[in-house]
């Protein structure tokens, strides 16, 4: 197992590097938090990876969740972490002091989950499905259902999940048949119905390491309209108080847990609602806005899925990082025959691959803090509501990004291993099989970038892409600054100028061919989308890294540290960079005609 699975220091320098314009009309939006008290935190948070999550992460993986006799057991030590997670303040940090929170930044609730995850992924997803369903009854639950629910919840001693797929709905969550049927007229404290349905996939949907299980669980009451408009938003609890506040079984049977290629150490189940016709559920909010519920927290939850992806390459890169610093083999073309092997970080190719892991890994984590940074000034000044903008449009691309090339950058790590790195003796196959799920859940890449394309391109007449232009652009002229970066920074001026023909291109296929066109190569677009703005990022740490080089009596590890940033900009600008091209070309020239090629030319 690898001892080292994340830089503090990385970590750090990209929180504190964040530019741009809304950072300066608002450089206090970490509220009070200052690097020392941000650095105390996040070491308590790297104690806790460090001795409870870490030790636990092979054994999760090779002892995956069963279903016995009806629930769900899981490794041992899920108990315990969750029970310091919640008294040691971790699970309700985000919440206000009412809840004994303290209101923390996203920004460091992002880091603070980045931490866990590298430490072990699958251990630190109980808590942030907990957190983000606790999250949902505080802002639309009723005072009761709040009372109910959240102390347990925040404390780790109740599981939260969030139920949406069902067998027949999975993308299509308009298609969803889960039914709520109101008792006593719906008129009970916090409007109570009988649930009967079928949930898959469900994250956590039982286990042993908790006493009770809260399900956020969208719904159709009877007689609603069809589609998302008739959706609503439940407590479901698999244990339900009763009237004198005792526990009693609310019917929700686990019909099966699913063996998973990876993230197997915390289980997703199929549950089967109102088999005995006495399963409850609590309206949250009003009737049919569950799935506009469910939508004002998926931002987060998509930056949650891309910071787990970020996590997990991130690990995967320094084991490979360790290894490739180890392990002795050949030489270099010109060496003496008879000299010894060198280790293997020495050679070129080997070189390129660690740049490509670090530039995946360190770009990402800068663009999801990039997103955190608009949501903690978002919530500090409402009345910033370009922030607003700019973090829908940036989310797709903060959760596809990290999610697809993560997949390719863990499976560099696996190469940099050789033989070693497809074997289970390193951790490297397990973080790319933990990898794999974070291109499909919350969203599949197909359908962010329909949601980039059709969607957040064309809000308010496009405003958003205009206001993404002036933070590049900010970053551009900061980087000019520099004679280093200049290149550079003129080179992502020509990707900016490349995307906006490709998407004036684009409008012009939506306007001569309709929207089943304008939107058939979406994901490519995403693809091209991502490089830019993952280009933007590292223009802006390459700028940050100079500036703190320039200043006086560094330490040499520390000025090591800023120098190898600017190599890997430098990587990204020239390896990542010019495959924007490719992409303008395909979203040029295909035709569209992935939309015309006939269902049945696909021969078996
Ligand atoms: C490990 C894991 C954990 C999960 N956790 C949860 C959870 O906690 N809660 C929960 O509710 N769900 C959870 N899910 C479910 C997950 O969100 C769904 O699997 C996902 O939404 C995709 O739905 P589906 O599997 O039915 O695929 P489908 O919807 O059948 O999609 C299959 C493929 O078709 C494409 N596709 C579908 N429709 C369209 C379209 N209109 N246009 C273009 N392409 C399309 C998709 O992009 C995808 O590539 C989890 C799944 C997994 C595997």
């Amino acid at each position: 197992m690898a001892d080292k699975f994340m830089s503090m220091k990385n970590l750090t320098f990209t929180l504190h590097s964040r530019g741009g314009k809304y950072r300066s009309i608002t450089p206090d939006y970490l509220n009070d938090h200052n690097p020392k008290t941000i650095d105390m935190v996040f070491k308590a948070a790297f104690d806790l990876g460090k001795k409870v999550l870490h030790p636990m992460f092979e054994e999760m993986d090779r002892n995956p969740p069963q279903l016995t006799d009806g629930s769900v057991r899981v490794h041992k030590g899920v108990r315990p972490m969750l029970e310091t997670l919640g008294e040691d303040g971790w699970i309700s940090a985000l919440f206000p002091e009412r809840w004994e929170g303290e209101n923390m930044p996203s920004s460091l609730l992002l880091c603070i989950n980045f931490i866990f995850a590298t430490a072990n992924y699958s251990a630190s997803v109980y808590a942030g499905l907990t957190m983000g369903a606790a999250n949902l009854i505080l802002s639309f639950g009723s005072e009761h259902l709040q009372n109910t629910y959240l102390p347990p919840m925040l404390a780790g001693k109740w599981q939260g999940t969030m139920a949406l797929t069902e067998p027949e709905a999975g993308t299509s969550l308009g298609d969803l048949a889960t039914e709520a049927v109101p008792i006593e007229q719906g008129k009970s404290e916090d409007g109570q119905y009988k649930i009967t349905g079928e949930k898959i996939f469900i994250s956590a949907g039982d286990h042993d390491g908790v006493d009770n299980v809260v399900h956020l669980m969208l719904a159709r009451i009877k007689g609603a309209p069809a589609g998302v408009k008739g959706i609503s938003l439940f407590v479901v609890p698999k244990f339900r108080p009763d009237d004198k506040g005792n526990l009693v079984d609310n019917d929700v049977t686990v019909t099966q847990v699913f063996h998973k290629l990876g993230y197997r150490g915390a289980p997703i189940t199929g549950l089967r609602l109102g088999e005995k016709e006495n399963c409850i559920g609590y309206l949250v909010g009003e009737e049919h806005r569950g799935l506009l519920y469910m939508f004002q927290m998926m931002n987060n939850a998509r930056l949650e899925v891309g910071m787990g992806a970020t996590s997990i390459a991130t690990a995967a890169y320094h084991s490979a990082l360790t290894y490739c610093r180890a392990r002795c083999q050949g030489r270099k073309i010109t060496a003496p025959k008879d000299s010894m092997p060198v280790p293997i970080i020495g050679h070129a190719d080997v070189r390129r691959m660690l740049l490509f892991q670090r530039a995946v890994a360190e770009g990402s984590l800068s663009l999801i803090l990039q997103c955190g940074m608009y949501e903690d000034i978002l919530a500090k000044d409402p009345s910033q509501k370009d922030c607003h903008l700019l973090l829908e449009l940036l989310t797709p691309v903060a959760k596809t990004y990290p999610s697809e090339m993560g997949i390719l950058s863990t499976s560099t790590a696996i190469q940099c291993f050789g033989g070693y790195g497809y074997c289970d003796d390193f951790p490297v196959e397990q973080h790319f099989r933990d990898m794999r799920i974070h291109t499909i859940h919350e969203g599949t890449t197909g359908i962010q970038g329909m949601d980039l394309l059709g969607r957040k391109l064309t809000m308010d007449a496009g405003r958003a892409l205009g206001l993404l232009k002036q933070e590049m652009e900010a970053a551009i002229a900061a980087a000019q600054q520099h004679q280093e970066l200049s290149e550079m920074a003129l080179d992502l001026s020509r990707a900016m100028a490349m995307l906006e023909k490709t998407t004036l291109n684009l409008g012009d296929v939506a306007m001569e061919k309709g929207p089943d066109a304008y939107l058939a190569d979406a994901s490519l677009f995403l693809e091209m989308f991502g490089i830019m703005v993952i280009g933007w990022q590292w223009l802006t740490m390459a700028d940050a890294a100079l500036v703190a080089l320039g200043k006086e009596g560094l330490k040499k590890k520390d000025a090591l540290f800023y120098k190898g940033k600017v190599h890997v900009a430098r990587y990204f600008f020239s390896y990542e960079l010019p495959k924007m091209e490719g992409l303008a070309t395909t979203l040029e020239k295909s035709g569209q005609m992935t939309l015309t090629v006939p269902e049945d030319c696909f021969t078996d």
